[in-house]
């Protein structure tokens, strides 16, 4: 009975896997902010490297990952796929769990996959400093790793509810030396309008990108890097999916069923995308479900339509499912799935009904990654609670059904400096909420009409 499936270091991926052109529905260009109009590449100029708009738009099937970049991904790629045999018995069920483990790599959590990518990008083309905001921390911390292994400066824009609830991440963040800033800051234009309204406010994603942006156009050697969303951010995720393609033989199966926590997208695209290749062209019949807390339910409540990507209208408008580029999130713990926006890809193969979205409250997601910790014995980031609620369910269905069912998850990582949110939880005090629609209407009305 085998637990683990390893691959050896020579079997990480040498390409990226870029969906775009495996799509059967041309993908909805981005437009620009002001006049509505779609953009070219050159758009993006100012805020990203040449590489990484070439990967944007790219109609290649693949892409080369660079050696240097391959050197800094041998540090804990491949990673393994773990099948849970204690859980399965701890369910009882006849379903057959494998989970995908990202939480090896030293930042924690996939995002190095990306971080250390756009590091490099941005070296080649001579960039001297990046600017990011972080939501949790996790996505400031894997770039400030990957800035370390590149020699850039890094300035990170951390939304202040999490600077103050996870100040082991900043000191993370710093260990690997950035310089971090709790968002809405006076540093930005974004940040004080912010402030003038609110000046308690916990600041969200939204607000965070305005003054990274901002604060980035405004120098010349520096620019903006995001974690998640946009099309090179998942396609730099698929050696995951690419990995576990390879696992899942190993282990002999195929998913039935491929389950991942949705923020911004990232992780979950990583893991399914080199799946949805089959599904698309017709060769399976997987279920992909993405799950998402009730307190962002992006794809579940929001509308599918052209919106922002931040609070001051400043990023190219994206079709995408959204709450409003104005959504304020509710404190919850998944600090990393509070964002307003879907990743355009994810957006679309939901919308065009091949993946499906499912949500969980928190407190529902933190039973199931209780029981996980208990069985299987790792301590999991909030985020991943919500596949392992979905990949329980999914397991306890097959039971009800008296059915073989393989289920695969992205486990994204762990949740070791997570540890309040926990104690929140076994202490009773984890409280659920459910966006309301009312405010999804109400943020809609300042969204574009396009
Ligand atoms: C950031 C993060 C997420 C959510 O981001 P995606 O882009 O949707 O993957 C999920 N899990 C962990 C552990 C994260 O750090």
């Amino acid at each position: 009975m085998q637990t683990k499936f390893l691959l050896a270091e020579s079997d990480i991926p040498r390409r990226w896997y870029n969906i775009l052109p495996d799509l059967p529905w041309p993908p909805p260009p981005p437009m620009h902010p002001a006049t509505h109009e779609p953009i070219g590449p050159e758009a993006l100029a100012p805020i990203f490297p040449m590489a990484l708009i070439q990967q944007e738009v790219s109609t290649e099937g693949y892409i080369d990952i660079p050696e240097e970049v391959l050197e800094v991904y041998r540090l804990w790629r491949p990673s393994p796929l773990h099948r849970a045999h204690r859980l399965e018995r701890a369910l009882d069920t006849p379903a057959h769990i494998y989970y995908k483990w990202e939480g090896v790599s030293p930042a924690g959590s996939h995002k190095p996959n990306t971080a250390v990518a756009q590091a490099y990008f941005n070296k080649q083309e001579g960039v001297r400093c990046l600017i990011t905001e972080t939501g949790a921390g996790q996505w400031g911390s894997a770039l400030a790793m990957g800035c370390a292994f590149f020699g850039l400066e890094l300035k990170v824009y951390m939304v202040s509810v999490s600077y103050e609830q996870k100040p082991y991440r900043r000191i993370l963040m710093e260990t690997w030396g950035a310089k971090v800033v709790p968002s809405p800051s006076s540093d930005t234009q974004a940040g004080r309008d912010v402030l003038a309204q609110d000046p308690d406010s916990p600041g969200s994603l939204g607000v965070a990108i305005s003054e990274a942006v901002e604060d980035a156009v405004g120098r010349d050697d520096t620019k903006y890097s995001l974690g998640s969303v946009l099309n090179h951010v998942l396609l730099h995720q698929t050696v995951v999916g690419q990995e576990a393609v390879k696992q899942m033989e190993m282990a002999g199966e195929y998913p039935d069923v491929i389950i991942g926590c949705v923020g911004g997208g990232s992780n979950y695209a990583g893991l399914a995308l080199p799946f949805m290749r089959d599904k698309l062209a017709g060769r399976t019949k997987t279920r992909f479900i993405a799950v998402e807390p009730e307190a962002c339910p992006s794809i579940t409540r929001g509308e599918y339509r052209y919106d922002f990507g931040d609070i001051a209208e400043q990023t190219p408008l994206l079709k995408m499912h959204t709450l409003g580029h104005t959504f304020i999130p509710p404190r919850i713990h998944s600090g990393g799935l509070r964002y307003h926006g879907m990743a355009p890809i994810i957006s679309q193969l939901c919308h065009e009904g091949v993946m499906e979205a499912r949500t969980y409250h928190q407190t529902k997601a933190f039973v199931a990654t209780v029981q996980f910790a208990q069985t299987e014995g790792i301590v999991s980031a909030p985020e991943a609670a919500h596949a392992i609620r979905c990949a329980i369910d999914e397991a306890l269905a097959a039971r009800e059904a008296g059915e073989k069912r393989v289920i695969l998850f992205n486990h994204s990582g762990h949740g070791l400096l997570d540890l309040t949110a926990y104690e929140a939880f076994l202490a009773g005090k984890l409280e659920d909420y459910a966006y309301p629609a009312e405010k999804v209407r109400e943020a809609m009305t300042h969204v574009p009409k396009l």
